[in-house]
């Protein structure tokens, strides 16, 4: 697989009780044709016609915990998928429990396999895929998780010196692989010909949990972060009950981590407007983003990274 580039697509913002204007989570990730669902609330089927994702892409899913807000969606979207044709197997990744919810309960024209995700962290790997996913407990309900994808560095070669050893191309693949390629008689070693290595690109996503240590140590140095931002900590007192991050918490640990870019997501229902209500306490950070339905952010595979962030107004 070449990734040039990993577009994260913002669908749900909201938490358990969203404003009119706002879902319940949901965020795409995609890289080449295959798209990683982080979270699965109500309507998230609807993401993947707005951000036209495809009906038979390779496909992940990734639930964090089982409060409803979070995998309710789960059910609607693999019906949906298999009502619009879908043969393409797909895998659920999630806490102890994500089989009850899910066992028994569809009817889908496509292999479903389901994973629980049992321990304090882990790490998933995927055949043909360079990348990996880990999970972490985070503190906030039975099993819940957070999750960090990082993609595997990329090595560029110097072409000018394959052309000048006479390195057929169809033997790049394979230096690349193996470390080592032979030609007729001469063995030759990748590191002759590495031109640039592109650091991997890593995206860090809390769920909704408290400021976690054991996450922060596995998010740093993340290109994008994606922060639990439930509440302003000013309003903190009006639900002190809530396993959840304020918005200051979260600006913390994107300090902490020394990630590129922060985003903030799964706001209370009692910010109307997130945009506008929680500016004040972002307001001297430029790489801070409010979450919102149809944000859009492009992360070149580059090095430097360059981000591009728009608003899909097809999901408006
Ligand atoms: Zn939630
Ligand atoms: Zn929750």
């Amino acid at each position: 697989m070449n990734i040039s580039s990993i577009r994260i697509m913002f669908w749900g913002t909201g938490g358990a009780v969203t404003p009119k204007s706002a879902e319940q989570p949901c965020i795409a990730v995609k890289m080449a044709d295959t798209v990683f669902l982080l979270d699965v609330g109500e309507r998230c089927q609807k993401a993947l016609e707005c951000f036209h994702l495809g009906v038979n892409s390779p496909l992940y899913i990734f639930v964090t915990h089982l409060h409803s807000d979070h995998y309710s969606g789960l059910i609607p979207l693999l019906e949906t998928l298999s009502l619009l044709g879908r043969e393409r197997a797909l895998s659920v990744y999630g806490p102890p429990g994500l089989g009850s919810v899910v066992t028994g309960r569809r009817t889908t024209g496509y292999p479903v396999s389901l994973t629980e995700l049992y321990g304090w962290e882990g790490i998933l790997r995927f055949p043909g895929l360079p990348l990996t996913v880990s999970y972490v407990a985070a503190p906030h309900s039975y099993g819940a998780l957070s999750y960090i994808i990082r993609v595997e560095d990329k090595v560029k070669l110097d072409e000018e010196k394959l052309e000048q050893e006479k390195i057929p191309p169809a033997l790049r693949k394979e230096l690349l692989e193996k470390g080592k390629v032979r030609v007729g008689s001469k063995e030759y070693s990748l590191n002759s010909f590495v031109k640039q290595v592109v650091r991997g690109v890593k995206i860090s996503y809390t769920g909704d949990s408290l400021p976690s240590h054991r996450f922060a140590s596995k998010a740093m140095e993340s290109d994008v972060l994606i922060h639990d931002s439930t509440l302003l900590k000013r309003d903190w007192y009006r639900k002190p009950y809530m396993a959840h991050s304020t918005v200051e918490d979260a600006v913390a640990v994107f300090k902490a981590t020394r990630s590129r870019l922060l985003v903030l997501t799964h706001f209370s229902a009692m910010y109307r407007n997130p945009a506008v209500d929680l500016s004040e306490a972002v307001g001297e950070y430029p790489r801070v983003l409010i979450a919102e339905k149809g944000l859009t952010i492009d992360v070149a595979f580059t090095e430097p990274r360059v981000f591009s962030v728009r608003i899909n107004t097809d999901c408006i």
